[in-house]
């Protein structure tokens, strides 16, 4: 069946309905009430205060089509077919109500059923937790071939502090054609680091509690939490060769297109990674400032900094000049706005926001290139390899170029950066300001604390402590 995004969360949405699931919208991507957590990274990110038995759901069993942010993925994003920093997560939820047996059930119905996404029962396998012999079985009842089940031991879902238990992930054969290793590769089975069998859907059998002392209690209630990442079941819907050549994606890449320098996406691998990293980061920029965060230098607004400044340097390489991501705002909100219409309503004030963030680093980014290039280029004529702390300092400090992004475009040609050379002279700025602060008190103090949240290893360290630690890998 050739259906539309739309039409796919829609489906999802409406089967569990059918099984007596509330639909709950999706929430912000700003998480309320959860220091812990800098972006909404799932679907039961938002649904902690149900788990946890603090707030008690109208309905216990409830769906969702989730925006979220993973930051632990930029890295990823245009290099795998599978991962985007903004993807939404479809996903049911039993609070303390139905269990295991329902889950993996309806899971199976779902994917199989010519009703609903009637997908061929023999390009599903199952991965289960070793000692979750009644998974395994579950699956066999529901119609499971046993050599479509695989026993895998880090299928245990922990998110820190809160629900946490076995799960099943679900893979679809996409078939050799698609793999990027050799048929008989060791990583090439359900859940290796492979391209031919792709993770769709993820179901936790969440039966204990993590507590803050470390300690797994088994939960009174038992839940079930699932995620399934849109983008990625609308690539199999769509018979795309990754989830870009969706149509969650193609019109942003498009316009892409028409911006650049006579590029056209699908003739080079290095211009398609540009494309695609283009549109995955307007997809995540319009979002988050949509749901109320601004660049800045610190926490929330470094990600978004980042993921701007990056989207513009892929730019270069496509040869656009100039601003153009703010016009890719209203792609994503046209794109979008069957489900999230408030993007487009919001374009607009999204775009200005793009836009000037655009021009400040527009000012600096020809003398930020010219330094990094002037910099390779003498490394590479004196056989060295790594671009010294002082210099990745300059670029950050006087250019605004995030040391992420540095060591990215230095490691397209093979050259490393002195990280702990970046950090030492990060600790001499402060150490700097500090000396200079003298004996002003209370406005010292403020302007250290300034200083201190400019520390991008800083948030770095933050941001992948809180995503990273919310995840099963
Ligand atoms: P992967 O192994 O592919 O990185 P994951 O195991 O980290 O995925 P989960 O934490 O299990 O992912 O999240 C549930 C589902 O959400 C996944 O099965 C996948 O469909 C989707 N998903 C996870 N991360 C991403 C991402 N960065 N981009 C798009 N979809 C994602
Ligand atoms: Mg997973
Ligand atoms: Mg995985
Ligand atoms: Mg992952």
């Amino acid at each position: 069946k050739e259906l539309s995004s739309s039409q796919i969360r829609q489906m999802y949405l409406d089967f569990f309905k059918s099984k007596g699931h509330a639909i709950e919208p999706s929430s912000s991507l700003v998480p309320k009430d959860d220091p812990s957590l800098l972006w909404i990274n799932s679907g039961v990110a938002t649904m902690k205060k149900y788990f946890s038995g603090q707030v008690v759901p109208e309905n216990p069993r409830m769906t969702s089509s989730q925006k979220s942010i993973r930051t632990n993925d930029i890295e990823n994003v245009g290099k795998t077919a599978r991962h985007h920093t903004l993807f939404e997560m479809l996903g049911n939820f039993s609070v303390g109500d139905y269990f295991k047996k329902e889950a993996i059930t309806w899971a199976w119905e779902l994917l199989t059923s010519p009703d609903w996404f009637a997908w061929d029962p023999d390009k599903l396998y199952m991965t289960v937790y070793p000692k979750d012999t009644d998974a395994k079985a579950d699956w066999e009842a529901a119609g499971v071939a046993p050599d479509h089940i695989i026993a895998v031991e880090d299928n245990f879902w922990d998110i820190g502090e809160g629900p946490s238990g076995p799960d099943s992930e679900i893979f679809y054969d996409r078939g050799q054609a698609f793999n990027n290793l050799a048929d008989d590769d060791p990583e090439n089975y359900p859940g290796g680091e492979n391209e031919r069998y792709l993770e769709v859907w993820n179901i936790v059998f969440s039966q204990f509690n993590h507590e803050p002392d470390g300690t797994y209690k088994p939960l009174p209630r038992k839940n079930i939490d699932t995620g399934m990442g849109l983008e990625r079941a609308v690539s199999i819907f769509q018979n795309a060769k990754t989830n870009f050549e969706t149509d969650l994606f193609l019109p942003i890449i498009e316009k892409t297109a028409e911006l650049s320098d006579g590029k056209t996406y699908g003739e080079n691998q290095e211009d398609d990674v540009a494309f695609k990293v283009i549109a995955d980061h307007a997809r995540a920029i319009t979002f988050a400032i949509g749901d109320g965060a601004m660049p800045s230098n610190e926490g929330r607004g470094y990600v978004i900094r980042r993921l701007i400044r990056r989207a513009i340097v892929n730019g270069q390489k496509l040869g656009i000049q100039g601003a153009f991501l703010d016009q890719l705002v209203p792609v994503v909100g046209k794109i979008m706005r069957s489900y999230y219409p408030d993007v487009l309503k919001q374009a607009d004030y999204i775009a200005k926001i793009i836009r000037s963030e655009e021009d400040r680093f527009g000012e600096t980014l020809d003398g930020g290139l010219n330094l990094l290039n002037s910099v390779i280029a003498d490394l590479k004529k004196q056989g060295g390899t790594q671009i010294d702390g002082a210099d990745a300092f300059k670029l950050y400090d006087t250019y605004g170029f995030p040391v992420e992004l540095t060591e990215e475009y230095a490691d397209d040609q093979g050259i490393t950066v002195d990280q702990a050379g970046f950090k030492a002279e990060m600790q001499k700025q402060k150490d700097r300001a500090r000396n200079a602060r003298g004996k002003q008190t209370a406005m010292g103090l403020q302007h250290d604390l300034l200083i201190n949240v400019k520390t991008p290893s800083e948030y770095v360290g933050y941001t992948q402590l809180t995503t990273e630690s919310a995840m099963t890998e």
